[in-house]
């Protein structure tokens, strides 16, 4: 079988979910082969774009296609990871050489994909992509990639793991490129999205006919099964990077991403999509996240380890914080009294720990208590305020607009945010989406102002008219202009945002 991480998402590190299911298929024995058809398309693009001296440019846009390698190269070698400016102009750049690629409405980017007449929020659109696969601006790249693969591997199922919005369009051009020409072919649908459309209540599958199965949840037994693979025992199975292009990735160093749970142990936040998707929380057991650890870090060497849960365990980190001279590690942290402890904070430091993730969401107490989110602000400021002092830098995410706020309390946000400007390192600052199939869809009165069969999000009225008009505007005209908040923001990497700013504080 063949695996397939389809364009466009972040191109930094090796994608996980496809190594999740690799190591299982590997566990039985079961013959497959893995297309990262992300990074590759990316390659394809850098390496076949040219300044073309018949064409008149702007200054922006000659420079850009210009320095093509240039600046991807500088991506990959570090140079430019010492200098914020440098890197943003690298990066930014080098986006706008890809923008440039494609025609016929499609923009694609480094991390993103953009059509103007299509949207992934749209059965009809996605199998107007499948049936017209050669308007797809990859297809140069993908019809002539894909064959050779099938033909070779003499391949019976194709699965596509499908997580980002922005890798849709691209999935179902390249399922439809596979059908036309194997109409023999099984296609295999599953990942974070596929699971988010399947989980809404009213989902009924409109893609029959063209993907054969699709898969909600964590997919490895599933895949298993429709493989023919009896006898699944195994509880867990180690990633498998083997099959990926380490060395190909938009980093300075390997990443190595790891998951020791899916799910989230706290699963209360009120605004969350975890919750409202109804996710369980499944945890690896700890020795053998930290055995799986060990060993992925011998086989593939990685400059730094992402985890990837949606909140590290206390039980995890404990563990990490008592096992000095690790490799250099970043990923997401809940809120807690453990952070506020020194010793602690400076065992993470000695771990390998560079950067933790926290949600903070709100600076005020009353609005983080009705989201039922369980940090308190006093908490917050110490556990910041300790990290900082143990030299472990924190990308701190804020969520604006959400049922229990008002200005005042996005003011209070502000003016948290202000008083810690010395320790928070980064920031992400987030409008509310209030997710289709949460509890709290039926609380206000919504409406949808995504347009799509497929949309995750709905519109609602908010109790005290803070509405997302009136929340940008405040996001623009007062948060992000507040000095301190500028200063924090003008540090934060464009487009790979924390995928790569752990890279500025190594
Ligand atoms: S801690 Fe994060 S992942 Fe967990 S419920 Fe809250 S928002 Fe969701």
């Amino acid at each position: 079988m063949i695996l397939i991480h389809p364009p466009v998402a972040k191109p930094c590190e090796p994608p996980a979910g496809v190594a999740k299911l690799s190591g299982a298929l590997s566990s039985h024995g079961i013959n497959h082969t893995i297309l990262d058809a992300n990074i590759e398309a990316l390659l394809y693009i850098v390496s076949s774009t040219h300044l073309q001296a018949d064409k008149q440019y702007d200054k922006w846009t000659a420079r850009s296609l210009r320095n093509i390698s240039g600046n991807h190269a500088s991506i990959r070698n570090g140079r430019i990871f010492h200098n914020i400016d440098r890197y943003k102009r690298t990066v930014i750049d080098l986006n706008h050489a890809v923008e440039l690629w494609a025609d016929k409405g499609a923009t694609p980017g480094i991390a993103n994909y953009r059509h103007k007449y299509l949207s992934p929020l749209r059965s009809d659109d996605l199998l107007l992509a499948a049936e017209h696969p050669e308007e797809n601006p990859y297809y140069p790249y993908f019809s002539k990639r894909l064959p050779t693969l099938v033909e070779r591997n003499t391949a019976q199922v194709v699965g596509f793991s499908l997580n980002y919005l922005s890798q849709a369009l691209c999935t179902f051009a390249m399922a439809g490129f596979l059908k036309q020409h194997f109409p023999g072919l099984s296609i295999v649908l599953g990942g974070g999205l596929v699971t988010s459309w399947m989980k809404n209540p009213d989902w009924a599958n409109p893609f029959g006919g063209l993907i054969d199965q699709l898969v909600a949840g964590p997919g490895e037994r599933k895949l298993l099964a429709i493989l023919g693979a009896d006898d699944i025992k195994e509880e867990h199975f180690r990633p498998d990077y083997g099959l990926l292009p380490l060395d190909d990735y938009l980093a300075p160093g390997r990443i190595l991403p790891y998951s020791a749970s899916s799910g989230c142990y706290w699963n209360k936040c009120s605004f969350c999509p975890e919750k409202a998707e109804n996710n369980p929380y499944v945890p690896i057991p700890v020795d053998t996240a930290i055995d799986d650890l060990n060993e992925l870090i011998r086989l593939t060497g990685p400059f730094l380890v992402h985890l990837l849960d949606n909140a590290i365990s206390s039980p995890l980190l404990k563990r990490l914080a008592g096992n000095a001279g690790g490799v250099p590690w970043y990923g997401f942290a809940r809120i807690s009294r453990l952070l506020t402890d020194i010793e602690f904070c400076r065992g993470l430091k000695k771990s390998g720990c560079v950067m933790l993730k926290l949600g903070l969401e709100s600076g005020d107490q009353g609005v983080l208590d009705k989201m039922h989110k369980g940090i308190d602000l006093e908490t917050a400021s110490l556990a910041l305020k300790t990290l900082k002092k143990a030299g472990i830098a924190t990308y701190v995410y804020l969520i604006f607009g959400t049922p229990e706020e008002t200005l005042p309390a996005a003011r209070k946000t502000l003016e948290f945010v202000a008083r810690h400007k010395d320790e928070i390192g980064f920031l992400n600052v987030a409008l509310f989406n209030m997710p289709i199939c949460g509890p709290e869809a039926s609380r206000f009165e919504t409406s949808s102002f995504y347009e799509g069969d497929l949309s995750l999000y709905t519109d609602f009225s908010h109790p005290g008219g803070w509405n997302r008009k009136e929340v940008r505007l405040f996001l623009e005209n007062e948060f992000k202009k507040h000095r301190a908040v500028s200063g924090i923001l003008m540090k934060d990497p464009p487009i790979f945002t924390s995928n790569h700013a752990a890279f500025f504080v190594m």
